[in-house]
């Protein structure tokens, strides 16, 4: 091998440093990922080269070893069913993880607890008992596929499809997904053709009909790479309906020029701008917290953009999701040295309780009509 030749090696450990500038700062970065692992695709790594909009959401920071956030924002208060990789947060929908890993790791995954720790998969005789336990939800007529990410397992993913698309009472079927991003070699024709079956639009009886739909997450319109959008383009041009959801970020995407930017060019590739998420306050991802009102004032701008390309404005205490219109005004606690937003949300405690079978999350209570109002660490902007 020629001497100057860096192996993949030698370059996969440039790339873990990319943020250090000493000695003292790679032991820091070292220390970083010990906590909080790093994983990236050969494609992303092509990325990386050319956008450190890309490189800021995969490669680690010093600055994620000081924290304010916790280590489970998204679990707080949530445990849904006896069957593992089955929840039920929302009484007409669940969610079902048959991988908890990812091929990539985001450094503000608010799932980190669960991504990032090899918990395992679900089994096959898990995934039939899930099929069991939710055709008996009278309720339930959704089924949200999440991760870690779905697609990590293609066939077990199609078995759980097989599964869950032959229940009676589920019509809607969503994949929760970054692969469009990490590893778009994958949306073959075979592949976009299959996933497209699962669409059952019923003409003569629009009640009996079904679908099948991506929700996607691009960050930044760098992300939108040739290779990406020909993955998109295979999915759309089957039938499959993409919905971005994007997670605002500090240094990334939090100014109205990259969000307007990021906007139009989805809807320009026939994807759809679905939700714009307030970065949650899991730990090691201050950096890239911003405050919630950072991002209204982008929400406040989008509003008088063409309503094609305005998403949903949330924020997510561990109680359920909070929307932000463009007259929201918050209600701050300032405690020590952390800001937090008091709010109520839309849901009954009673309800969630029932449903998650467990008390409510910490530093939330009811409210005296019986809602959840619980405080969410708020980002800063500085
Ligand atoms: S793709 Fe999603 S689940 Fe996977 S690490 Fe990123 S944010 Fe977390």
């Amino acid at each position: 091998m020629n001497k100057d030749t860096i192996t993949p090696k030698e370059l996969s450990k440039k790339v873990i440093h990319h943020y250090a500038n000493s000695e003292k700062d790679v032991e820091i970065i070292n220390e970083v990922i010990k906590k909080y692992p790093v994983k990236y695709t050969p494609f992303l790594l092509r990325l990386f080269e050319k956008s450190e909009a890309i490189r800021k959401q995969f490669l680690p920071s010093m600055q994620e070893i000081i924290t304010n956030g916790t280590p489970t924002p998204f679990e707080e208060g949530k445990k849904a069913s006896k069957t593992y990789g089955l929840e039920r947060l929302y009484r007409d929908r669940v969610l079902i993880t048959p991988n908890f890993d990812c091929p990539a790791y985001c450094r503000f995954c608010y799932k980190k607890s669960r991504v990032m720790r090899n918990k395992p998969g679900m089994t096959y005789e898990e995934i039939d008992k899930v099929a069991i336990e939710v055709s008996q939800m009278d309720q339930v007529r959704g089924a949200l596929i999440t991760g870690g990410e779905p697609f990590l397992d293609v066939d077990k993913l199609f078995y759980l499809l097989d599964k869950i698309s032959a229940l009676d009472n589920i019509s809607e079927i969503r994949i929760g997904s970054r692969t469009l991003l990490t590893m778009p070699e994958i949306f073959t024709d075979e592949m976009c053709f299959k996933l497209a079956s699962y669409n059952q639009i019923s003409t003569e009886n629009p009640e009996k009909s079904k679908y099948l739909a991506i929700n996607v997450h691009f960050n930044h319109p760098d992300e939108l790479a040739p290779e990406v959008l020909k993955a998109c383009n295979n999915l759309t041009s089957s039938g499959i309906t993409l919905r971005n959801q994007t997670v605002l970020l500090k240094g990334i995407n939090d100014n109205i020029e990259t969000m307007t930017h990021l906007f139009k060019m989805l809807i320009r590739n026939n994807i759809i701008p679905y939700y714009m998420n307030h970065c949650m306050p899991v730990e090691g991802s201050d950096h890239l917290r911003t405050s919630v009102q950072k991002g209204l004032d982008i929400y406040q701008y989008l509003c008088t953009e063409s309503s094609t390309a305005i998403p949903h404005y949330v924020y997510a205490p561990s109680g359920g999701k909070v929307h932000v219109g463009p007259d929201t005004t918050f209600n701050y606690i300032i405690d020590e040295n952390t800001r937090y937003i008091k709010v109520k949300t839309l849901y009954k405690a009673d309800e969630f309780k029932e449903i998650a079978k467990k008390d409510l999350p910490p530093m939330h209570e009811i409210t005296s009509d019986g809602f959840i109002q619980g405080l969410y660490i708020d980002g800063n902007d500085d």
